[in-house]
């Protein structure tokens, strides 16, 4: 059969409005204004078209399924102590099933993670009907579409920011952030600083592991992002990406945010 044929009904599928937005609580309107807003965001012509395009040309292992192709919000908890702040959705993951690191390899590994440390209710990422709860936990990105070669173009990360700028106001609990991998570590800083959450005027040195306090109560940490190509080749190893949520689990323990 030629291929149009073929793939003609897919993309047709794949771009109808199968998903509804993420129910969101009631509780906490001004974190589900943000998330609202993400959601419906066109502001960056390049993603917009790319996330629609990862839709209509899915990989064989995902042909016919709906995709979500719109931006991912932020999720978790909203009384959060710990921020974690992403790079992007991937193309087939969060972009597929409408949540970030879900249906992919650095979910897997992310909150295999955060199950050990206590901030999930259990270690697998699969769906948005999986059960999945993030405990005193809330994960956002610093880009919220996904972007090609997970590469997001510094205009779009300056779109973006305001959004994370905005969770972080609207998490009065927020003591840890964990960036992970250099661009989620610098957005981290880039956002706290626009929010006046500290006076630093110089972003912190990333590396694994490392440690900022940024603000009296307010740290943040970095890890090598849990993507394939770090766990893959070992730079990132499952003992290395425990200790940096062991970290964080031991600055909450001891950590108080001034109110
Ligand atoms: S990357 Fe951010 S600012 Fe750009 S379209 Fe997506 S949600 Fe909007």
């Amino acid at each position: 059969m030629p291929e149009p044929e073929v793939l003609e009904p897919a993309l047709e599928s794949a771009l109808e409005p199968h998903f509804e937005p993420p129910e969101l609580a009631v509780h906490n309107d001004s974190l589900n204004l943000v998330r609202a807003e993400i959601i419906s965001c066109f502001a960056c012509p390049r993603l917009v078209a790319w996330r629609e395009a990862a839709a209509r040309n899915p990989p064989a292992r995902f042909r016919g399924q709906p995709y979500w192709a719109r931006p991912i919000p932020g999720w978790g908890d909203f009384e959060a102590r710990l921020l974690i702040v992403g790079l992007a959705p991937a193309a087939h993951g969060g972009n597929r099933l409408g949540r970030v690191f879900t249906g992919d390899r650095s979910g897997d590994w992310l909150f295999r993670a955060l199950h050990k440390a206590g901030f999930a209710n259990q270690p697998t990422s699969t769906a948005l009907d999986d059960g999945l709860e993030l405990r005193d936990c809330y994960i956002a990105a610093a880009c919220r579409c996904a972007p090609p070669d997970n590469k997001p173009l510094p205009q779009e990360m300056r779109n973006c920011r305001p959004y994370l700028e905005r969770e972080l106001k609207q998490l009065p609990s927020l003591q840890v952030l964990v960036g992970l991998g250099r661009i989620g570590f610098d957005a981290a800083f880039d956002a706290v600083r626009a929010a006046g959450l500290t006076d630093q005027k110089t972003r912190p040195r990333f590396g694994h592991g490392a440690e900022a306090q940024l603000s009296e109560g307010l740290i943040l940490l970095g890890t090598f992002h849990p993507s394939q190509q770090n766990t893959f080749t070992g730079k990132l190893t499952e003992p290395m990406f425990d200790a940096v949520w062991s970290r964080a689990r031991a600055i909450l323990a001891t950590n108080e945010r001034p109110s």
